[in-house]
């Protein structure tokens, strides 16, 4: 779609220093860190209210797998001990809570304007700056474009027939209807079996009259031991959080789980398995996380370690042909996202739990009254969709991004993202993406990945106002050489192979077939990530070449943007 051209505010400044895109987790923190320097920004958001995931995702079962006090944001001594959290992995409603009131506390929300989707961007060189156009077809423009636009933000249905013919309430879990949905009694159909339909099932199982889950593929989840946190363990966490947030940064994930540094086939079968025994029953990660490395990168070691815990689910699961289809043949343990349960195997032992092994009988249509195998019919009064997500790019490839020379973001990316740090990309100039595609934000406790980020970005936008630079751009080369290094460092992960978004992978997206690997995430972990960044910092930003407007001169390009106080909403 072509742009009209528009005249700038006051002649040659663009009407915003900053525009972040998104109010989840990651937009709220930058958005904060640039009040902090008293920038001219604001923050567009597409919905009709702030939170972001937390937002959206309102389906039942919906909470943290992260330890709540390890999610909460850490920049405020204040805020920390305000904020109680009640429970060990906060719920959704809670953690909505929690986000307004941090907006609210910091006066934030009066710089985000919301049902403000961006559809368009473009780089404007002959003034470097963005201009944006809204779905409702208003036009924005600010020197530096922000995106924090989250990694699960593009639900993806499935591509079934019929499926707008279905007579009942249906929807994805991402649009979970924000008005109560009345369960009780109902045949409800759940579809997908990934970290939300393990949540979502678990939940449902003792709220409607009858579920159906239809699986294509199991996956390994274990359980998530939540549980109420009383004041005083509240006080106890408050006098620790410098050592809390001290371990989160050490530990590759960003959680307080840190890897067992101790040799796979350096012990015992029998220590290995007591090691196991402890985890299975600690809270959280864990599991997955605290466990011996080799189960990331040896097929041996993993597949020892996936048949403890299949006989785990055989354990639980009272039918043991029940039992063998929810135990994953087709890949190991931890080599896609593993989904924390609470009772989810237990719920396949109730009398109104029935489980459909699609690969076996595949769906056929959705039918007005239900869904039809190539096996039968059944008939429901609400199917979900637990479907999953164009995860990592899909929120980029809803914007029509256009930058040097009219070249389409989507374009470069249609094998996969190049980027420089995951949060630069050549031939985008001035737009950062703050948690954006392989950088270590993204594969980390995720608040944890963002205040890491975003002060990076905060230094590297307070460097380019200080040198009086409108223009930052990453080098092609840099850019090669980081996405060659992320690339790599999926060759000895399991990982590379599993069917998972953590390698692109979604049946529902074209050119995301499996197969074709997309190097999503920076797998090097926190520490090494923030090391590197710091050191790109203090090297003068090395990678990103700075300049000024075209024909211009210093004196086009004065640094007061950042001093106008209040945007002008
Ligand atoms: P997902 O992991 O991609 O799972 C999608 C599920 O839907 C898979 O079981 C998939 O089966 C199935 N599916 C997709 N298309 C289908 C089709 N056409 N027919 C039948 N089945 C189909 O998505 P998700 O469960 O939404 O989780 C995504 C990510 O969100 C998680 O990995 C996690 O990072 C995040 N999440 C976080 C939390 C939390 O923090 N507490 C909670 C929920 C989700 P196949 O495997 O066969 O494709």
């Amino acid at each position: 779609m072509a742009y009209q051209t528009n005249e700038l505010r006051g002649g040659k400044d663009p009407q915003y220093e900053v525009i972040i895109i998104g109010a989840g987790v990651g937009g709220i923190y930058q958005l904060y860190k640039l009040k902090q320097l008293g920038v001219n920004v604001t923050v567009l958001e597409g919905a009709a209210d702030l939170g972001g995931t937390w937002y959206h995702n309102r389906y039942p079962g919906c909470r943290f797998d992260s330890e709540s006090y390890t999610y909460g944001y850490s920049f405020s001594k204040e805020l920390l001990n305000e904020w109680h959290w009640k429970e060990r992995f906060s719920g959704q409603p809670e953690n909505l809570r929690y986000l307004n009131y941090v907006a609210d506390k910091f006066d934030l929300r009066k710089y985000m304007q919301f049902n403000c989707l961006v559809t368009h961007a473009k780089f404007i060189e002959s003034g470097n700056y963005w201009r944006l156009r809204l779905q409702d077809g208003r036009e924005m423009t600010c020197r530096f474009l922000l995106t924090a636009i989250g990694l699960l933000s593009t639900p993806t249905p499935p591509r079934l027939e019929g499926m707008e013919t279905f007579e009942g309430p249906s929807f994805h879990t991402y649009y979970w209807p924000q008005e109560p949905v009345d369960l009780a009694g109902k045949r409800v159909a759940v579809i997908g079996t990934g970290a939300t339909g393990v949540q979502v099932i678990a939940a449902l199982a003792d709220m409607v009259g009858d579920l159906t889950v239809f699986q294509r593929r199991p996956n390994w989840c274990a359980p998530l031991n939540n549980a109420p946190i009383s004041d005083a363990e509240m006080a106890d966490i408050r006098a620790r959080y410098d050592e809390i947030f001290a371990k989160c940064l050490r530990s590759p994930g960003g959680f307080e789980h840190e890897p067992d540094r101790r040799g796979f086939y350096e012990v015992s079968r029998e220590e290995r398995v007591a090691l196991w025994d402890r985890l299975y029953d600690e809270p959280g990660f864990g599991i997955w996380l605290s466990n011996f490395r080799e189960i990331f990168t040896d097929e041996a070691a993993n597949a020892e370690f996936s048949e403890y815990i299949a006989e785990r689910i055989r354990k639980r699961v009272k039918d043991p042909a029940v039992a063998e289809k929810l135990i994953p043949k087709d890949h190991g343990f931890g080599v896609q996202r593993v989904p924390m349960e609470t009772h989810y195997y237990e719920a396949y032992n109730k009398p109104n739990v029935h489980l459909v092994d699609i690969a076996q009988t595949p769906i056929e249509r959705i039918t007005p009254t239900g869904i039809r195998t190539s096996e039968r019919d059944y008939d429901f009064d609400i199917i979900v969709y637990a479907t999953g997500f164009d995860a990592i790019t899909g929120g980029y490839d809803r914007i029509d991004i256009e930058g040097v020379g009219g070249q389409k973001l989507r374009d470069k990316w249609a094998d996969g993202p190049i980027t420089y740090l995951g949060m630069q990309i050549s031939g985008f100039p001035n737009m950062v993406t703050i948690a954006g595609p392989q950088s270590g934000s993204a594969s980390t406790n995720y608040p944890r990945g963002i205040e890491v980020g975003a002060d990076w970005v905060t230094g590297l936008l307070e460097y380019a106002w200080e040198h009086g630079y409108t223009r930052m751009e990453a080098t092609h080369e840099a850019e090669e050489q980081w996405s060659e290094h992320v690339a790599q460092m999926y060759s000895t992960m399991l990982m590379r192979k599993a069917k998972g978004w953590f390698t692109g992978y979604n049946s529902n997206v074209p050119g995301h077939e499996h197969g074709r690997i997309r190097y999503f995430v920076y797998n090097g972990g926190s520490p090494k990530f923030r090391s590197t960044i710091i050191g790109v910092a203090n090297d003068g930003y090395k990678g990103i070449v700075f300049g000024r407007r075209p024909g211009s001169n210093d004196d086009d390009n004065p640094r007061p943007q950042r001093l106008k106080r209040e945007p002008a909403l």
